[in-house]
């Protein structure tokens, strides 16, 4: 599309604007550019070290995947998300993965469980580091992508690749991520993640279908009702200091590159 350029990772040619839309998406992900926030395409093709030719397109990919919006004339900026847009994400998200807990439970194999296990009592003891810690960036971004890793292994394990495929194309995880860092959801009950683990992986695929509906759905009326988003109406846009303050800074390589790897930081804050 607009050019490529070699990647040592992979070995691959990765097209400039799908690195450019990568890096944006992860700035989003970390709460680095927050809802509402502008976005200046030449600042960021100045920073990537690129044209801004690939900044379009990587803009209209993230505007699809409602991380974004435009307004002509008042510029592109961070989506702000509708209560509605959440309440309709949220049920599609249940229907897939209440789908995919229902054939986990059914198709994982032993070996499959335990991992999944681990992972949920790794993820619970992040989070609860994370609840109490007062700020804490690195730690925030590693909890949502163990959080990601962990409903994305389920889907695996469900070991059906169109369902799989669906939750990943439907963006239903990146866009929880999303909210919850919109909505600046920290805590969660003790033991969340296990308590729905044991029922996904027990022998009840209908109880393992069940216990997952609740799980997406928890809590989530109560942050729209009390959570307040900044109006999504309102198009004077911000652009915050700490996003002036970054232009001069080095970029940091992207930790995600392909929908769900996990950064390398996460096992050295887990083994702490
Ligand atoms: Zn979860």
């Amino acid at each position: 599309m607009s050019g490529n350029s070699h990647d040592d990772r992979t070995g691959f040619s990765v097209p400039l604007w799908n690195k450019a839309y990568y890096r944006i998406r992860e700035r989003i992900l970390r709460g680095e550019l927050r809802p509402g926030e502008a976005l200046s395409a030449r600042r960021l093709a100045e920073e990537f070290g690129m044209s801004l030719l690939p900044i379009s397109p990587a803009f209209r990919q993230l505007e699809n995947e409602k991380l974004l919006e435009s307004r002509s004339r008042a510029g592109t900026r961070v989506r702000i998300p509708r209560p509605e847009e959440i309440r309709d994400r949220c049920v599609v998200r249940e229907a897939l993965e209440a789908q995919s807990a229902r054939l986990c439970a059914i198709n994982a194999n032993m070996k499959e469980r335990v991992e999944l296990m681990r992972l949920a009592e790794q993820l619970d003891t992040l989070y609860e580091r994370f609840g109490r810690a007062a700020s804490d960036p690195e730690l925030q971004y590693v909890v949502h992508t163990l959080h990601f890793e962990l409903h994305m292994r389920i889907a695996e394990y469900a070991r059906c690749e169109e369902l799989r495929d669906a939750i990943e194309k439907n963006q239903v995880l990146i866009y929880n991520w999303f909210f919850d860092l919109a909505t600046n959801r920290r805590a969660l009950p003790s033991g969340f993640h296990a308590k729905l683990l044991r029922v996904v992986t027990g022998s009840d695929p209908i109880a393992a279908d069940e216990a997952m509906r609740a799980h997406v759905k928890y809590g989530v009326p109560e942050m729209l009702k009390d959570k307040l988003l900044p109006s999504a109406n309102d198009w004077r846009l911000r652009r915050s200091q700490a996003n002036n303050k970054e232009a001069n800074q080095p970029v940091k390589e992207t930790a995600i590159h392909s929908g769900h790897k996990l950064p390398r930081t996460r096992s050295s804050i887990i083994d702490h």
